[in-house]
């Protein structure tokens, strides 16, 4: 919830809700908006209060929804809302709000607050595949799209109601939508445009069909920092290592399994960043050849598999002509300032975030880090960055390089 919370809270929500059965999904929206401490303002139609009860909604909220224009918390609330409202979001639009919000109606409390408020105005349709395909739903959806500057969320492709089977059509999931709002609640004029380019996670090194040598990594860190820099309004590539993490939402996530496939991968995306994130625990060493069969084990004699340097990512970028800015970490478990200073010099990197492996506190698995920031331009100023989330560092982080960019501007 925490990484939420940080653009969310105290914003205030206006969470339209029409009558289509992904409306039950709704609430988790709700939830999630208002545990994240936003002030969700939820509004139904007619057609949703067929579905549920206002008081669902308002259990979870602590807000009483508004349902008519016509009731006497409608008429009057409705221009407040609307204007107070720092983020409009209608989940599930069905198609025929979307004709209504293409035709600039009033005549229902939810088109009214649309036609009433300058903020933006996130729509996810959901609908079965024949109505959304329908040449009159897609002239609504490029209206309200490219005319109106609301944004369409989905819909996915998936099973949809039931008689409906799968296809295109069914509600962006909560979680999803929710992301959604945290970016557009969120976006920052700095970052907007910007590429942001992380390498995450351990590396895999085969030695054979079977086995593997690889490290502790788990690859939060970069995947925090993708995150963040999402949100922020920047475009992001993460390339990663292996790791049960799902994909950050709207970030270009390629998976690869060793350094090299990592080098590989990072590549083409390097000249066009604006900012280069290296945080991978990249294996220093391969097998020198793979065996192309599982080795047997016998009963006596060990195994040395004889292993040759891998590249070193970051160094290996330096050379292809990007003007990014770098961020790199330095996990050391000995002189630790030293080392980071070594690898800012060694590796051409603006930043250096240096820490130690703490179980449970710092480093590999675990879901805070700390340490300490290091930088080029301020070589004699480290600054401290306490425990805390791994979030919680990734915006620290990202602050850093916000600071530096704002002094170009
Ligand atoms: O492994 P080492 O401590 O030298 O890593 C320091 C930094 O260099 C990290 O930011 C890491 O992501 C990067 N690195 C890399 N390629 C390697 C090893 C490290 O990009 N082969």
């Amino acid at each position: 919830m925490e990484p939420l919370a940080s653009t969310v809270a105290g914003r205030r929500i206006v969470l339209g809700v029409c009558g289509g059965i992904a409306c039950y999904k709704t609430v988790f929206i709700a939830r999630a908006l208002t545990q994240a401490g936003a002030e969700v303002q939820v509004v139904l139609t007619q057609g949703a209060q067929e579905f549920l009860r206002p008081l669902v909604f308002e259990g979870i909220t602590g807000i009483p929804p508004l349902t008519s224009l016509w009731s006497s918390q409608g008429s009057a609330r409705h221009l407040r809302i609307a204007e107070e409202a720092d983020l409009v979001l209608v989940a599930p639009a069905t198609a025929d709000f979307l004709a209504r919000a293409a035709q600039g109606r009033a005549d229902d409390l939810l088109s009214a607050v649309l036609l009433s408020t300058r903020a933006p105005v996130l729509l996810a349709p959901a609908m079965n595949t024949r109505m959304w395909e329908h040449p009159q739903a897609q002239q609504n959806v490029k209206h309200v799209r490219d005319t109106l500057g609301y944004v369409i969320l989905g819909p996915d492709s998936g099973p949809l109601g039931v008689g409906e089977g799968e296809g295109l059509g069914r509600m962006t999931e909560p979680e999803v939508l929710t992301e959604h709002v945290a970016r557009h609640l969120g976006e920052r004029p700095l970052w907007k445009g910007k590429h942001v380019v992380i390498t995450a996670g351990p590396t895999r090194e085969p030695l054979d069909p079977v086995r593997y040598l690889g490290n502790r990594s788990s690859g939060k860190m970069g995947f925090a920092l993708a995150r963040d820099a999402w949100v922020r309004g920047a475009e992001v590539t993460l390339v990663t290592g292996p790791t049960p993490l799902l994909d950050p939402v709207g970030v270009s996530v390629l998976r690869v399994e060793s350094a090299a496939e990592m080098l590989e991968s990072l590549t083409p995306h390097v000249v066009g960043a604006d900012l280069l994130i290296f945080s991978a625990a990249v294996g220093d060493y391969r097998a020198a050849s793979i065996s192309p069969e599982k080795r047997k084990r016998t009963l006596e004699g060990s195994w040395t598999p004889e292993l040759e340097v891998n590249p070193d990512i970051a160094l290996a970028t330096l050379s292809l002509g990007s003007s990014a800015l770098r961020l790199g970490f330095a996990l050391e478990t000995s002189e630790m300032i030293t080392e980071a200073r070594r690898k800012m010099e060694l590796k051409g990197f603006d930043w250096v975030m240096a820490n130690q492996p703490v179980p449970g506190r710092s480093g590999f698995e675990s879901d805070t880090n700390e340490g300490i920031l290091l930088s080029r331009k301020n070589p004699d100023e480290p600054i401290s960055v306490p425990a805390a989330s791994k979030h919680h560092v990734a915006a620290q982080l990202l602050d850093a390089v916000e600071r530096e960019w704002a002094s170009h501007s």
